[in-house]
């Protein structure tokens, strides 16, 4: 068997959108431009951000600053910090987009549907009657009727209304 090699320029472009190596939260964590990042929120331990490609508008995730992919290896003050900025970050889609239904969670472990399964994150997905389940949604890009920015907008104005709140 001969190993042939193939001239074709217009795979350069390609290779070149491969996807950077490492940790894309432990990127965004590093992050010094918040906008550029779409954080709309930092807390000591963890921060929120809105999802790049989400499963509906204002869909949200809560990270933790440090790459670590089980519970069990949050600290008493990261875990409560992660659910304190979960319950704000509803709020705020609540505040922002006033949805019919929202969905909360973590998804552990590849076989639980998590894309990045290293660095702990828990969904915010906001729902209204009639779009599509959320289970067979996951791991597809949803097409959004609302422009991400528009969307940093309103999220960025909802924390600032609930902060006095939370
Ligand atoms: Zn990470």
């Amino acid at each position: 068997m001969t190993t042939e090699i193939i001239w074709a320029p217009w795979r350069a472009g390609f290779i070149k959108a491969k996807p950077e190596k490492g940790c894309v939260l432990c990127r965004i964590s590093r992050s010094m431009d918040n906008r550029k990042s779409l954080i709309v929120k930092r807390g000591k331990c963890n921060f929120i951000v809105l999802n790049k490609f989400p499963y509906t508008s204002g869909h949200l995730m809560v990270v933790t600053n440090r790459h670590i992919g089980a519970l069990e290896k949050l600290s008493t003050i990261e875990a409560n910090e992660h659910f304190r900025l979960t319950r704000t970050a509803a709020a705020a889609i609540r505040k922002a987009f006033k949805p019919e239904g929202l969905n909360v969670g973590m998804n552990l472990g590849r076989p639980a549907g998590a894309g990045i399964k290293d660095h702990l994150h828990t969904h915010l997905v906001p729902r209204w009657a009639g779009d599509s389940n959320f289970m067979p949604v996951i791991g597809e890009t949803r097409i959004n009727s609302i422009d991400i920015e528009e969307t940093y907008e309103a999220l960025l104005e909802a924390f600032k209304r609930i902060r006095s709140k939370t």
